[in-house]
């Protein structure tokens, strides 16, 4: 039988840390939890909860820690990640998360915590030039010589550039996510759970080191 895996992945937006995720699930046959999913699934659905995350996503603020540590606690009780394990993406954002995700985990504890380390000037350049369908979501990157109109390959839909992504924006958001991550990057690193792994390189070669770096600490 092929060993689960539990993991938490830190990295960047435009890391490439969602592929990452979606990957390693399948590899370790392991649930990726994605929290930031988990909310807009909520919100699409109109539920209690989307209705209170639906704001406090939209201001780039961070849904409070009880309710986080809720859905989370919740989810990792289920079968699955009882017997495979989990690919936590997004969660923890803050030290009191990570403190309770040592707690809800019980006997099936983090095999590591992984900082998937890509630099800021790269994934500035990538966010930049990334293009979106606005009808499935298909992402794209812009090569300064864009089809007029650019159609979806998968869809047919408007591919377009976010709203969100524009320079300062984008700038924004690496600020708020190095000021949330550092104490979470001490944490680990504090408790010998932390793994740097170089993000730089092919999707193929990023999965290896990932998947080396999660093998010999299992
Ligand atoms: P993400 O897709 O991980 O960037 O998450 C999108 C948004 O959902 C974030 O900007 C937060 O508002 C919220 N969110 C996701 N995960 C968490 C978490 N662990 N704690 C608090 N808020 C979260």
């Amino acid at each position: 039988m092929i060993p689960g895996a539990r993991v938490v992945l830190l990295g960047r937006q435009g890391s490439g840390k969602g592929t990452q995720c979606t990957r390693l699930s399948r590899h370790f046959v392991a649930p990726h939890i994605s929290t930031g999913d988990m909310l807009r699934a909520a919100v699409r659905e109109g539920t209690e909860l989307g209705r209170l995350a639906r704001e406090i996503i939209d201001a780039g603020g961070l849904v409070g820690d009880d309710i986080m540590v809720g859905i989370v606690d919740e989810r990792l009780q289920r079968d699955d990640a009882q017997i495979r394990g989990y690919i936590l993406d997004g969660f923890p954002r803050t030290v009191f998360q990570a403190e309770s995700l040592d707690r809800i985990a019980g006997d099936k504890p983090l095999h590591v915590a992984i900082d998937l380390d890509v630099p800021r000037a790269m994934v500035l350049d990538r966010l930049s030039r990334r293009r979106v369908c606005r009808d499935c979501g298909t992402n794209y990157q812009s090569t300064g010589s864009d089809p007029r109109p650019w159609l979806c390959d998968t869809c047919g839909g408007d591919v377009v550039q976010r709203d969100d992504d524009t320079p300062e924006a984008i700038n924004r958001r690496l600020d708020l996510y190095e000021s949330q991550t550092q104490p979470l990057i001490e944490f680990y690193g504090r408790t010998r759970r932390l793994e740097r792994v170089d993000g730089v390189g092919t999707p193929d070669e990023v999965f290896a080191r990932l998947t080396g770096t999660i093998e010999k600490r299992r």
